[in-house]
């Protein structure tokens, strides 16, 4: 599906520039399908080549226009290489989807070490920051811009076994709100999105094993096991569309229900 039905309408993304992190897989492919289907120039990149092939591949045989580097967000070299890529090829950057994560520990945090800490932060937290940073600058010679940071549900209530997890995923509700006032004066909007279980190969562990299949299954409104990449693709494609012009600072949890707030 091309962006062409859409032209004109609040939702159309059409002349904009989509970087999107960790793109080839799960949530930040199906955030890049969603802005690419809006009509954006997205920009995909993950850690390995052959998934950046793979990607690139389908998402021209969607009719997307995209632009594509490896990109380990945890590296500042990659980091910059990706925005000056971007940038040069595509003439600017409009959009900014932080979707990098990273969970190297299961257990109970008081067994958590300084390493996993320092990997945790460094790829959740950190990078979403530096990699704002180094769009901001382009995002206000374009007159404005949208950024949107994938936390998780885990980031209200965290999970058993994912401590450092949860806790990186609570900085980004932080962030989003540390952001959104002083980016609102270059006309930037920052925003974040909290999915619940989503069946992805970062989730596995979750929704493979019954124990945890049950437990969550009482906590759902929406009794279907589990969402789907694209259900959270459209959510950040409408946060950084016309349609939320008036949205800044706010976390919109994808859940089917599971922890609903007030
Ligand atoms: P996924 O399907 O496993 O995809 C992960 C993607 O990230 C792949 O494209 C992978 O490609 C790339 N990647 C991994 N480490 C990277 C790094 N350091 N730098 C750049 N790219 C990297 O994961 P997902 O479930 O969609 O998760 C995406 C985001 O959603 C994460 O922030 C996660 O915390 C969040 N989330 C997921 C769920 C869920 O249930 N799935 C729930 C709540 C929140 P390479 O291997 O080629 O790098």
């Amino acid at each position: 599906m091309s962006g062409g039905s859409l032209a004109g309408s609040q939702s159309s993304l059409a002349g904009k520039v989509a970087i999107v992190t960790a793109s080839t897989d799960g949530i930040g492919l199906a955030a890049a399908q969603a802005l690419g289907q809006r009509g954006a120039h997205v920009v995909v990149s993950s850690r390995r080549q052959s998934n950046v092939d793979k990607a690139v591949a389908l998402l021209q045989s969607e009719k997307i226009q995209v632009t594509a580097t490896t990109c380990n967000v945890g590296n500042s070299e990659d980091r910059a290489r990706l925005v000056d890529m971007t940038v040069e090829q595509c003439g600017g950057v409009d959009i900014f989807v932080s979707n990098a994560a990273v969970n190297p520990f299961f257990g109970n945090i008081m067994d958590s070490t300084e390493a996993v800490w320092d990997k945790i932060l460094d790829v959740n937290v950190k990078s979403a920051f530096l990699m704002t940073q180094l769009v901001v600058p382009h995002m206000e010679k374009r007159g404005g811009g949208s950024v949107v940071f994938v936390s998780s549900v885990a980031g209200y209530q965290p999970m058993q076994a994912l401590g450092p997890y949860s806790v990186s995923k609570t900085a980004l509700l932080g962030l989003t709100r540390a952001l959104a006032p002083e980016l609102a004066q270059s006309h930037i909007r920052v925003n974040c999105v909290a999915p619940g279980v989503i069946k992805t190969p970062f989730s596995q562990a979750l929704w493979q094993d019954e124990d945890v299949v049950d437990e969550f299954k009482k906590q759902l409104s929406i009794k279907r096991l589990f969402g789907k990449p694209e259900e959270i693709g459209g959510v950040i494609a409408f946060l950084c569309s016309k349609d939320a012009s008036y949205i800044t600072g706010e976390t919109i949890t994808v859940t089917g229900g599971m922890s609903c707030r007030l």
